[in-house]
């Protein structure tokens, strides 16, 4: 192991994040590979931090997955919008009838 353990801690984020120079990256990688603590703190790392993985770790193909969560969390909240007025409105509308109805 060439790297100390707490070393490679204080650049597991910059590696995770790939943004750590390639030199660095390899001896990480080397190190992770050899090291068990220092392999589980990366998994936990990982773990802790998903926000960095997908805006990251990234071809196109997790920026597009994003992207896509986030158009159906606006959809779903459009959709309940949506919803909630309509009950509203069906609510008057009966409300209104029976009125009438007296
Ligand atoms: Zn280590």
């Amino acid at each position: 192991m060439s790297l100390n353990c707490d070393i490679v801690k204080d650049l597991v984020a910059l590696y995770h994040d790939g943004v750590a120079s390639e030199a660095s990256e390899a001896e990480i990688k080397a190190h992770l590979k050899e090291c068990e603590s220092c392999r589980e703190y990366y998994k936990q790392y990982a773990l802790t931090t998903p926000a960095s993985l997908n805006l990251n770790l990234s071809g196109p193909g997790n920026y597009g997955e994003l992207a896509k969560h986030m158009r159906i969390r606006r959809l779903w909240m459009l959709v309940s919008a949506l919803a909630y007025v309509s009950a509203s409105i069906c609510a008057l509308i009966m409300l209104l009838m029976r009125m009438k109805r007296k």
